[in-house]
This record gives structure tokens, C-alpha cells and sequence, in this order.
């Protein structure tokens, strides 16, 4: 059985309290690991090495010049690659994954590490032409690392989520304490061997597993602790954001979606169909931007939403090492909470059109899988229309106009994602700005790039990951005035 440590100081550690937890493959609700549960304590000890590190260390991680910090992340993002199989299955056995799609975590991971080791190479700061009236002086802003950087992850990408921030804060020469969700460390457990093997300064990076309200709230809380970027619910987010007010961290929240996917009667309707299914029922729903509210002009409905049965309906169901179409939701816990959504919402009305119950066909007996669900016929206060379910269910509603789609759209507290199927060029634009959030689509949906900028209006959080803003989180500016006349004093120039 493979032991998983905390990773603190440059050392591999036991938690402190001698704590564990059972790592579980969801697909045969199999123990696949035992980690170490770290407390307040092991979280204190981890702060307290980067703060070490990041302040005191004359010769520290932060002190290396941008090249050598990009050559060190380009060691990693060619281990990382070399590793792509063995990191891809255990992501798969730790979150349920297809394979397939585990594969494409890793090479966008590795994209990610080079496309932030190149980017903090380029030029940076601005130079400003001022004259207060003291003379001739010299404005310019120079970029910085924040300093010590709390990282919380969630558990539907593991790997990439915690290289979406690792890169860029490593990138920008901060050190971090990273807590990776307890339903999948595995993988972050053997990124964090690459970083150790890379060879960056004891303290550099830290890794405490353990709870949310333990770890977490002390990444969050602690004075010690320049800036918390977190991804996951917006309840805990909300939480995070109120523990950072403390000492006033900077903050980067990612967190939850329910996104509208309106399609017009002029779309292409097979193609919006192949579409909405990549919306929903990739990575079995468990994503952040899911199309999980569609939005259908009345006229084309039916056809619509028969297409879709039908294809959801033919979708496998398996083992993610199989490379089914969907595999396992991550926990049977998770997956419980999914069933009690769509309980709930045909109680209020809603119409199950295909899926609604938990499959355990061919091999999946032991595992938590969830049939594709559709569910029709809902009101807008449907308890699947307003709740992230997060989960392979997605919810129909109909319009008749585009001022009613666009008002469907934005009746959520939500703003992360949405998208607009038409052949209409102009409609498109027009629709997709007013859908008020963070990343929208037009005659697609989910497509995701490093070098586009992700991140959420409204409850679905605050600042952007990815790009260049993604790296721009993990820095201050710092305004820098020379006088070019030392030997004068402005005072008496200007009376
Ligand atoms: P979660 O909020 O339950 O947990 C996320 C992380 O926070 C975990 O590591 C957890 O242990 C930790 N945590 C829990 N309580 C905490 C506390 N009080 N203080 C500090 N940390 C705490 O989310 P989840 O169930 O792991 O992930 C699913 C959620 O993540 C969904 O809402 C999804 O939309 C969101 N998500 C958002 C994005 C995005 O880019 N916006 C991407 C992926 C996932």
C-alpha cells in the first residue's frame, strides 16, 4: 500500500498527530492509499518554512534570477512529460477519470509550467514620464513575488488545478503551501517529488494534506501568509475570503458555476448536441464551467432534446483505466449528493428525460457512477436549475425571444461561463455580452487555453488564472521614482 507524506521543510514527514486517511479509487471503492493527515500544527510548520525561505534566504528561491527559476521549471515540465503514463493512471485510479482525459491533464500541465517559464521571462514594469515640480525625476514599476503563497485545491483536476497555480507563483519567485483536496492527492504527492528532485531550496514548497477546516482555515487565517489562492465551492471560498481579511492578503478565488449553454433555432443542432454533451458529461460533470443549464429556443426543443437522449444514452460507462465515455463521480459521497439533486428536483416537477439513478452494470457494482441525466420541464427556481450540482445532470428550458434567453441566462448567482449557438454573427456577439461572465463561448463550449485568461464574475469568484493576469496574481507592482538631480532640493525650486 503506498504511503503518502506531508512534504515540509525538504523533508518527507508523518502529520505530527500521527494522523491518516484512506485514499479510494472511486471506480471500485477500493483503498489505493493511506496519507498523512496533517493538523494546524504541520500547517504552522510548513508557513513558517517558507516565510523562512522567502525572507531570509539571501541566496533563496526568490533571488535567483527569472532565467535560472525558468530553467528550473522547464527541468520539471520535462520530468512531468516523461511521467505522463504512470501520473495519468494514478489520477485516473485516485479522481475516476477517463484515462484519456487524464493524459490530456498532464500535457496541459506541462504546457502550462512552459508557458509560465517562458512568460516571466518577458519583459515586465512600465517606465512613466513625470514632473512634479521638483525637478527631473524618473517613474518605473518593477514586478515582485508576493511572498509566502497559501494554495488550496479541489479535487475534479487535481493535478492541473495545483499546477495552474504552482507555475506561475513558483514562475514569479514566491514560496507556497499548497493543500491539495483529500479525495485526490495522489498525484500532487508525486508532483511535489518532481519538485523536490528538481532541486528548489528546503522550503521553497511545502505540501500539508489534511481537512479544510484544519489546514485550510490556517493557510487562510495566518499573518504569516502574503496571499491565498484557493479553488473550489463558493461556500468555503466565501469562507477563505472572510479568514484572509485578517492581515488584508491578496486573494484569488476560483469557485463554482452553473452555466447556461442557449441555444438558438438557427444553430447547427447536431453539432450544438456533440457540444453540450462536451459541456456536461465531460470529466463526468465535474467541472467548474459545465453547460449545466441549457437554454433552447421552443421551436427546436424536442428535436433537441431527443438528439441528446439519444446520445447520452449510448454514452459507456466504466472503469476510467478502460477509457469509457464517463467514468466514477469522485466519492460515493459526492455521488450521493448528486442522486439527492435530481431526487429533488423531479419532486419539484422536473421531468427525468434519460439517467436519474446510479449505474452498476458490467463491473461498476462497487464503484459511484451516475447515468447521463436530463432533466426537462423545469421552472426557474428548480432545485437543479439554481444548485451547482457538479455532477453528469443537466437541466432544459425554453424561450421564445433573446431578451428571454439572455434573462434565463442571468438569473444566477453564478458568473463563470456560458455560451451561444447561432449561425446569426451579430446575435452571437451580441448575446454572448451581455451573459454576464468571466469565460463565454460561440458555437462551442469548453475549450480552454493557457494563454486565454479563466476566472469568474459575480459569486464565481475574483481574479483571473491562466495567461499572463494569471501570473500578474502572484506579483505585486512597485513604483519606483529616481531624481536624476540629487544635488538639488526640489522644495525650494517649486516656492
Ligand atoms: P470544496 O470547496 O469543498 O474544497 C476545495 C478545497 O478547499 C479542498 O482542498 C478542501 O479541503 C478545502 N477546504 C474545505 N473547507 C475549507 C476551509 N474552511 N478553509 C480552507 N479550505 C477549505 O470544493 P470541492 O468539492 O473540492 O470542489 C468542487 C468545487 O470546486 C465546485 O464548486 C467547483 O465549481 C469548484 N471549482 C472551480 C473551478 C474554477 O476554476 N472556478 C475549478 C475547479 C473547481
Amino acid at each position: 500500500m503506498r504511503e503518502l507524506l506531508n512534504y515540509i521543510d525538504g523533508k518527507w514527514t508523518e502529520a505530527l498527530n500521527g494522523d491518516g486517511f484512506d485514499v479510494i479509487n472511486p471506480a471500485t471503492g477500493e483503498v489505493i492509499a493511506k496519507a498523512a493527515k496533517g493538523g494546524r500544527e504541520d500547517a504552522r510548520l510548513a508557513i513558517a518554512a517558507a516565510k523562512r525561505e522567502f525572507y531570509s534566504n539571501r541566496k533563496g528561491w526568490r533571488r535567483l534570477s527569472a532565467v535560472k527559476r525558468s530553467e528550473v521549471l522547464l527541468t520539471v515540465a520535462s520530468m512531468l512529460e516523461g511521467e505522463r503514463e504512470r501520473f495519468a493512471q494514478a489520477e485516473t485510479m485516485d479522481n475516476g477519470k477517463p484515462l484519456r482525459e487524464a493524459l490530456g491533464d498532464v500535457d496541459d500541465a506541462v504546457s502550462y509550467i512552459r508557458y509560465y517559464a517562458g512568460a516571466v521571462r518577458m519583459p515586465s514594469g512600465v517606465t512613466y514620464d513625470v514632473n512634479d515640480g521638483f525637478g527631473p525625476m524618473h517613474s518605473y514599476t518593477v514586478k515582485e513575488p508576493v511572498g509566502v503563497c497559501g494554495l488550496i485545491t479541489p479535487w475534479n483536476y487535481p493535478l492541473l488545478m495545483g499546477v495552474q497555480k504552482i507555475a506561475p507563483a513558483l514562475a514569479a519567485g514566491n514560496t507556497i503551501v499548497f493543500k491539495p483536496s483529500s479525495e485526490t492527492p495522489l498525484s500532487t504527492v508525486m508532483f511535489f517529488e518532481l519538485l523536490e528532485k528538481a532541486g528548489l531550496p528546503a522550503g521553497t514548497v511545502n505540501l500539508v494534506m489534511g481537512g479544510g477546516s484544519t489546514v485550510g482555515n490556517e493557510i487562510a487565517e495566518s499573518a504569516d501568509v502574503d496571499m491565498v489562492s484557493f479553488t473550489g465551492s463558493t461556500e468555503v471560498g466565501q469562507s477563505i475570503y472572510r479568514a484572509a481579511a485578517g492581515n488584508v492578503k491578496k486573494i484569488g478565488l476560483e469557485l463554482g458555476g452553473k452555466s447556461p449553454n442557449i441555444i438558438f433555432a438557427d444553430a447547427d443542432i447536431d453539432g450544438a448536441v456533440e457540444w453540450a454533451m462536451m459541456g456536461v458529461f465531460f470529466n463526468q460533470g465535474e467541472v467548474c464551467s459545465a453547460g449545466s443549464r441549457i437554454i433552447i429556443e421552443e421551436s427546436v426543443k424536442d428535436r433537441f432534446v431527443m438528439r441528446l437522449k439519444e446520445r447520452a444514452e449510448k454514452m459507456t460507462l466504466g472503469n476510467g483505466l478502460d477509457n469509457p465515455d464517463m467514468g466514477p463521480l469522485v466519492s460515493e459521497e459526492h455521488m450521493k449528493k448528486v442522486l439527492k439533486f435530481i431526487e429533488q428536483s423531479a419532486a419539484e416537477g422536473g421531468r427525468i428525460v434519460c439517467g436519474g439513478s446510479r449505474y452498476t452494470l458490467d463491473g461498476c457494482e462497487k464503484g459511484f457512477f451516475v447515468r447521463p441525466t436530463i432533466i426537462d420541464n423545469v421552472g426557474k427556481d428548480n432545485t437543479a436549475v439554481k444548485n451547482e450540482i457538479f455532477g453528469p445532470v443537466v437541466t432544459v428550458q425554453t424561450f421564445k425571444t433573446e431578451d428571454e434567453a439572455v434573462e434565463l441566462a442571468n438569473d444566477t448567482e453564478f458568473g463563470l461561463a456560458g455560451a451561444v449557438f447561432t449561425k446569426d454573427g451579430a446575435r452571437a456577439l451580441r448575446v454572448v455580452k451581455e451573459i454576464r461572465a468571466g469565460i463565454t463561448w460561440i458555437n462551442c463550449y469548453n475549450p480552454a487555453f493557457v494563454e486565454a485568461p479563466w476566472g469568474g464574475y459575480k459569486k464565481s469568484g475574483i481574479g483571473r488564472e491562466l495567461s499572463t493576469a494569471g501570473l500578474e496574481e502572484y506579483t505585486e507592482t512597485k513604483q519606483i521614482t529616481v531624481n536624476l538631480n540629487p544635488g538639488t532640493f526640489g522644495w525650494y525650486d517649486i516656492r
